[in-house]
């Protein structure tokens, strides 16, 4: 339980709802500031503007997703209130105060730094990128059958990279029938793509491979889909480019060249925000058990 934690979850979507609800169900102590025009009123949990917060008494931060954009602003789907997290809000916090984030920034790096709080990136965890990975590939599945005029099944699918994303892209288009290739640098995800019964690559030989696919999906965050790779693909085929902004495809060269190319960011939040939610709200909240026990906190 975390009876007498005191959690302020400033900002955030639908997702953080379900983060909000698993903290009242472990009985923390729950300040919100930027939902005061959210219908949902939770009992257990008290509405403040950000000046009205006890952060002397707070032991851990909750942010939205992106944490804040560079000039320190939290998203706040829920209100119109301008919240702008500062290192001087940070300082009033309790010295162990964890600042919790989906990703961080330059800002947000800088700020709890000089404050001396602990930053948690929840995304770079492999736990909650493994889980992520389920309703982005069911939001890569949806974009494909709406822009597409042919079956996954029995069409022609390179997926580059074999990362946490691109093992459940090539997982799941596979079952659904596709012909699934991978493109991977290293030699051991070769040999994995091989172990699952699909056909790999190496990214060295991408031109050449790029000729005969209906879909492409990338997941690295790194240039690899450029116009000389684009320049050999059919030209009714697919590009979804799942890798963080800006992706990894030239995306001017694909418009030039007719191809359809989709940058695609935040599909869980997009597709299933409850789901992407609990993801969060399950780790989040064994994370603030765990650290509640090192301080000898309540904890049953
Ligand atoms: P990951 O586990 O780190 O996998 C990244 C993959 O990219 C690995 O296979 C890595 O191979 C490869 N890679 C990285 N840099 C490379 C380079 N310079 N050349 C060749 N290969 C390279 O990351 P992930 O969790 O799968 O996430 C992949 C991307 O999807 C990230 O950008 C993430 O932010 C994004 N994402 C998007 C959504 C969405 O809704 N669109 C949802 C979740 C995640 P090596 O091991 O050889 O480096």
């Amino acid at each position: 339980m975390l009876t007498d934690v005191h959690v302020a979850v400033i900002g955030g979507d639908a997702r953080q709802l379900e983060v909000i609800r698993k903290l009242i169900e472990f009985d923390a102590k729950v300040s919100l500031v930027g939902f005061d025009q959210l219908d949902h009123g939770f009992t257990g949990a008290t509405k403040y503007q950000l000046h009205e917060v006890a952060f002397e008494d707070v032991d851990a931060i909750v942010l939205p997703v992106p944490g804040t954009n560079l000039e320190g602003q939290v998203e706040t789907i829920f209100s119109n209130e301008k919240v702008i997290l500062t290192e001087d809000i940070l300082k009033e916090t309790k010295e162990h105060c964890k600042i919790y984030s989906g990703i961080s920034n330059d800002y947000l790096n800088a700020i709890t730094k000089s404050a001396g709080r602990e930053l948690v990136q929840l995304f770079e965890r492999d736990d909650i990128a493994i889980y992520n990975s389920i309703p982005t590939v069911e939001g890569a599945i949806m974009l494909v059958i709406q822009h597409t005029d042919f079956t996954i099944h029995n069409s022609n699918v390179a997926v580059l990279g074999l990362g946490r994303v691109g093992m459940s892209v090539a997982r799941s288009f596979g079952v659904l029938g596709a012909k699934v290739k991978v493109g991977a640098r290293r030699s051991e995800h070769l040999a994995r793509v091989s172990e699952m019964g699909l056909t790999p690559f190496h990214l060295s030989n991408l031109e050449t491979e790029m000729s005969n696919v209906d879909i492409c999906i990338n997941t690295i965050p790194y240039p690899v889909l450029t116009a000389g790779a684009i320049s050999k693909m059919p030209s009714h085929s697919l590009i979804i480019d799942l890798a963080s902004k800006p992706g990894g495809t030239d995306f001017r060269y694909a418009e030039k060249r007719g191809i359809k190319a989709m940058l695609t960011p935040g599909l869980p939040g997009i597709v299933a925000p409850k789901t992407a939610g609990k993801i969060v709200a399950n780790v989040l909240s064994q994370l603030l058990m765990e650290d509640a026990q090192k301080r000898g906190e309540s904890t049953s």
